[in-house]
């Protein structure tokens, strides 16, 4: 079956932002799938469907594709959303730690999109939304790994829309600063940590719990997101929120030199 109207999967809207992007799209006419790893916990959300996905499972991606083509007939819009966030400094990480992060963050992200990508070329037509962050523009110390698979996926969206444009695809970033959800708690604690990086770990612990929760609500990233899924001239990258905005534009227009120094002085690092 093929339906008239639009179809967009947003992965991880059992919470936070997913939450507030998939009623946001069914506001704004879309057919919604969302998904959880466990829907049996889902409170039912109007005019979203849910499906069960683990986006660091290469069977359950397929399959949750297969379900969504074989049931909507379209995929419009996939808003690769799902992700977590890892603390401490990078050496008390285990590698291990930053592989699963890598894993939700960054190839989560390739495998959906590999999977959505011969439908919508096949159609002529689909927008990837991919969930970047201030911190795939900027440094973060204390959060490495998760830094480094957001600005993997920075790079990753880039190119990748470079490549797809010219089959009707677009690939669209959306960067929030500081949000009021569960990420926080959500996080992955240090497994190996150690005593040398204790105090500054537990400054940047506050730091970013205090982003999170006095951050923008999850509603004003959910607008970015409806906006690259239907403006009618897309941007590459759509910032969330007045602190992304003016984080990104400072990026580009501080020194160097200047830009470091605030970087310390805002996780409260010495020298
Ligand atoms: P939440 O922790 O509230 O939501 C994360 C979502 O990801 C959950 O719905 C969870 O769903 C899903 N998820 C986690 N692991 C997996 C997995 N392996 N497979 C599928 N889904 C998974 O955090 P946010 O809403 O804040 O985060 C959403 C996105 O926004 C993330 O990519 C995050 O990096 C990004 N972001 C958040 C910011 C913030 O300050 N909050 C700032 C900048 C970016 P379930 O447990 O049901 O499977």
């Amino acid at each position: 079956m093929t339906t008239v109207r639009q179809v967009a999967i947003v992965t991880g809207a059992s919470s936070g932002i997913g939450k507030a992007t998939a009623l946001s799209l069914v506001e704004a006419g879309f057919d919604v799938v969302g998904t959880s790893r466990d829907t049996s916990r889902i409170t039912p959300l109007d005019g979203v469907t849910f499906l069960d996905l683990d986006v660091a499972s290469d069977e359950s991606v397929t399959n949750v594709v297969q379900q969504v083509v074989d049931r909507f007939g379209r995929i419009d819009v996939l808003v690769n959303n799902a992700g977590i966030g890892l603390t401490g400094a990078a050496e008390e990480n285990s590698l291990a730690q930053a592989q699963v992060v890598f894993d939700i963050n960054v190839f989560g992200v390739m495998r959906m999109a590999k999977e959505v990508l011969p439908h919508m070329r096949a159609r002529g037509d689909g927008r990837i939304i991919n969930l970047s962050s201030i911190y795939g523009l900027i440094p973060a110390p204390y959060l490495a790994a998760y830094a480094a698979s957001k600005h993997a996926v920075e790079g990753y969206s880039e190119s990748l829309d470079h490549e797809v444009r010219e089959h009707g695809v677009r690939v669209l970033l959306v960067e929030p600063g500081g949000t009021n959800t569960g990420f926080e708690a959500n996080s992955t604690r240090p497994d190996t940590p150690i005593q040398a990086y204790e105090k500054q770990r537990r400054i940047a612990d506050k730091v970013i719990a205090t982003a999170v929760r006095d951050g923008d609500a999850p509603a004003t990233v959910a607008r970015a997101i409806v906006a690259a899924a239907t403006d009618p001239k897309p941007k590459l990258r759509y910032t969330a929120g007045p602190m992304a905005g003016r984080i990104s534009t400072l990026r580009r227009i501080v020194p160097s030199k200047v830009f470091y120094n605030q970087i310390r002085k805002y996780n409260r690092m010495a020298g």
